[in-house]
């Protein structure tokens, strides 16, 4: 791994490197990606490329465009789907002010102020572990499946060479990835990363999806993201597994707890779920994420959390009970279509509130939640996720937690583009009305 801008210039020479291109994201969680030639890297490092910021989503005004990318080398790698002469690299940039300053709109930057906070609280890993989970289809205009396979299927399996390319391709970007296997819905599968720290995470998610989406395109797929592309059959989630750590110890580990959870971890645990409503509009940031998050598909809908229970919105797995490293908490909502950034930064956040605020962790709830009669959900106090894109703008408008996690500008450009699809999309007259409606009505 390069720490400097001389171990890059010495890799591009050894690799035969031409172009770099440099990448960030939009508050989306778009990936945005210009190119410059090697000759002009030394220029990048010293004082960032201008660029601008206009037409990025979420960023500047148009009188304030000219923004500045600086690339971190610590995330230089070269493109494995692109040739080996004349080869391309690619490096994660932060973006900042003329001024040197950084920018306020810029997801990375959220993120590493959320991990500030975490080190002043005496923290100094965010690890995380998610579980992305994506479709092939046979292109982008509609949900054409390659298999009719189920979890864990052999052979009814379309996608064995396209996941091992895949794994190769990060792999060769020194990502590890632990599990791949063919996931519930026909044409649906995963591929587990390794934990790893919660920037460094962010930036693989984003690899980690341009990969998939790059090496299916070379098999004349389309692979994709979005967390429910076909109705009655299971949605693409990301399940977050997470802790904090004190240096190399696990501070959600305690091995005397019935749960070998320790204090800070009941009390994150409990930040998370007093807070994801609030959070939900990033963590579930599209119309269709609320398509997934029904009663049914394994996708959680029910605020509560379980050691066992899939239907639980949080989830301490017992994979390796005892096992200091191994001790963990799994969110259940987020879907892959989120801002991997704004996604850790917020979790991160609502779980610190709870630490701070010493918050109580209700009991866990070890029953299916989906087939509980309300009343009896009522009984427990459990409660429900937003239903909906609107609910969840609803919810974050009013929090102050979501509002500190993303700092002001990320928070009113999220609250007014969000408002603003909620309102392009509710105008329209859908297929299930026709359908429904017309021949009655
Ligand atoms: N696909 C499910 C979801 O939407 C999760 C299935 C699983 O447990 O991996 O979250
Ligand atoms: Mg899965
Ligand atoms: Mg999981």
């Amino acid at each position: 791994k390069p720490r400097d801008a001389k171990d890059v210039m010495e890799l591009c020479k050894k690799y035969d490197v031409r172009f770099i291109r440099l990448w960030f994201v939009d508050i989306l969680g778009q990936l945005k990606s210009f190119a410059i030639h090697v000759d002009e890297l030394e220029g990048a490092f010293e004082e960032g490329m201008g660029f601008d910021g206009s037409s990025i989503k979420g960023f500047a005004r148009i009188d304030e465009s000219d923004m500045v990318a600086v690339p971190d080398p610590s995330t230089f790698t070269l493109l494995p789907w692109r040739p080996k002469e004349k080869a391309v690299a690619r490096m994660f940039c932060d973006i900042l002010n003329p001024d040197g300053t950084p920018y306020q709109g810029d997801p990375r930057y959220a993120l590493k102020r959320a991990l500030e906070k975490m080190k002043k609280m005496g923290f100094t890993h965010f690890y995380l572990g998610p579980e992305l989970e994506f479709f092939y289809f046979k292109s982008d205009r509609c949900p054409e499946i390659l298999d009719e396979g189920g979890y864990f299927d052999y052979p009814m399996d379309a996608a064995e060479d396209l996941r091992r390319d895949t794994i190769l391709a990060l792999e060769s970007m020194g990502i590890r990835v632990e599990y791949s296997h063919h996931e519930v819905a026909p044409s649906q599968h995963e591929i587990d990363l390794r934990f790893a720290d919660a920037l460094e995470m962010a930036d693989i998610v984003m690899t980690y999806k341009v990969t998939v989406k790059e090496i299916a395109r070379k098999y004349g797929l389309h692979a994709t993201f979005m967390p429910k592309p076909i109705f009655g059959e299971n949605g693409s989630g990301m399940h977050t597994h997470q802790s904090l750590f004190i240096g190399d110890k696990n501070a959600f580990f305690d091995p005397n707890d019935k749960y070998h959870l320790s204090e800070t971890a009941k009390q994150y645990t409990a930040g998370l779920l007093k807070h994801i409503k609030e959070i939900t509009l990033v963590l579930n940031q599209w119309i269709n994420s609320y398509k997934r998050l029904v009663p049914g598909y394994e996708a959680p809908v029910y605020i509560c959390w379980a050691r066992r229970n899939r239907s639980a919105l949080i989830r301490v797995p017992m994979y390796k009970p005892g096992k200091e490293k191994a001790t963990r908490i799994e969110l259940r909502s987020p879907d892959p279509a989120c801002n991997p950034y704004l996604a850790f930064a917020t979790m991160l956040t609502a779980g610190l509130k709870g630490i701070e605020n010493k918050y109580q962790l209700p009991e866990p709830v070890e029953r299916d939640v989906y087939h509980m009669d309300p009343e009896e959900r009522k009984a427990l106090s459990i409660e429900e996720l937003p239903g909906s894109l609107i609910e969840a703008i609803e919810y974050a408008e009013k929090s102050e937690v979501l509002r500190e996690a993303l700092g002001d500008h990320i928070f009113n450009q999220l609250i007014t583009s969000k408002k603003m699809e909620w309102d392009d999309y509710r105008i329209r007259v859908t297929e299930y009305e026709i359908a429904k409606y017309l021949p009655i009505l």
